[in-house]
């Protein structure tokens, strides 16, 4: 990587330079829509995905300071890995305990963390659903579902059940939903008590890997379309395939559906506003996004 980075950061033929840093990186949706979004914006700056190992994480973070890179992206594994290296770091990335967007100004970098506000703005802006007050069931409580649990107790939510594979990890999530004033239980992710918590959920989050292309769960659904009510919004944060079988079975039920890609593009549209201050052009974004999975197939 250092090669590679260094030689993009001498070679300064734009006021601009923008990327990604993961491990690896070539399965990233994100220079796909980051660049289509500079693009319709008429923003003279190249989005780059960077291979950064886990032992270049803070040589390459440091190097942002004195480079042309305004700003990046930051996934999987690195999204704890920077925190250290950075001068300041906001609010949600410091609840989140991870930053997924780092902003260059004039070599003091702030760490910000956008899956959470990207989430919320998805289902606002994507579905019109608004979780103030409401029933939701959450399916999984690993990372993701972590965010999603801290983005909707900002937002003031009625009644929060999570439900999941192990139960110590629903219960822990539960317990810090708890904490932020939101009624919460934890529930097994199978039998009845799981149909009971999805025959009254307004929202039901997948937040699982359940439904992943190539994961364990590929074409299986968490949820049998046969417990969700028609009355009910699916939000399905796996976004490969587009429409997955929970999905599916939901729009069978009669439920609104809203898939993962809406996050992804949200929260990509957050770290270009926070980057460009700047509204960001979603629909393009979102366009690219989705041709980009359906040629990849
Ligand atoms: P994670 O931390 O590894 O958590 C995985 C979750 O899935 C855990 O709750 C785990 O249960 C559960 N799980 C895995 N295999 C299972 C199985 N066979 N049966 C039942 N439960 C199973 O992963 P993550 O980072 O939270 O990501 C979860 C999903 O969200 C991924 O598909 C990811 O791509 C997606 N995601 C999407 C976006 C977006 O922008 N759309 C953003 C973030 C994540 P246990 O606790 O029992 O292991």
């Amino acid at each position: 990587m250092t090669t590679h980075f260094y030689w993009w950061m001498n070679k300064k033929t734009m006021d601009t330079a923008l990327g990604i840093i993961g491990y690896p990186i070539g399965h990233s949706m994100s220079p796909v829509f980051q660049q289509a979004a500079l693009d319709a914006c008429g923003v003279d700056a190249k989005y780059v995905a960077y291979q950064v190992s886990p032992d270049d994480v803070g040589e390459f973070v440091n190097g942002l300071r004195q480079s042309g890179i305004l700003g990046i992206n930051v996934t999987v594994p690195h999204k704890l890995a920077v925190m250290p290296f950075l001068d300041e770091i906001d609010d949600w990335a410091t609840e989140a305990g991870a930053v997924n967007t780092i902003v260059n100004r004039q070599g003091r970098l702030t760490g910000h963390n956008t899956d959470g506000y990207g989430f919320l703005r998805a289902l606002r802006d994507g579905a019109d659903f608004d979780p103030r007050g409401r029933r939701i069931l959450i399916l999984g409580a690993g990372g993701a579902a972590r965010g999603v649990v801290l983005a909707l107790a900002r937002d003031g939510i009625g009644d929060l059940t999570i439900a999941n594979r192990t139960p110590e990890r629903a219960e822990d999530l539960a317990q810090l939903a708890r904490g932020r004033n939101v009624v919460a239980q934890a529930v097994p992710l199978s039998g009845d008590v799981l149909e009971s918590a999805a025959s009254t959920a307004e929202l039901i989050v997948n937040c699982t890997t359940i439904g992943m292309t190539h994961g364990p769960g590929e074409n299986e659904t968490p949820l049998s379309g046969d417990a969700i009510p028609p009355t009910a919004l699916v939000y399905d944060l796996v976004y490969n395939p587009l429409e997955t079988r929970l999905l599916r079975e939901a729009a069978q039920a009669g439920a609104k559906t809203l898939g993962g890609i809406q996050m992804l593009v949200y929260q990509g549209a957050a770290s270009f506003e926070v980057w460009l201050e700047r509204p960001a052009p979603v629909p393009v974004m979102l366009e690219a996004a989705i041709q980009a999975m359906q040629s990849r197939g």
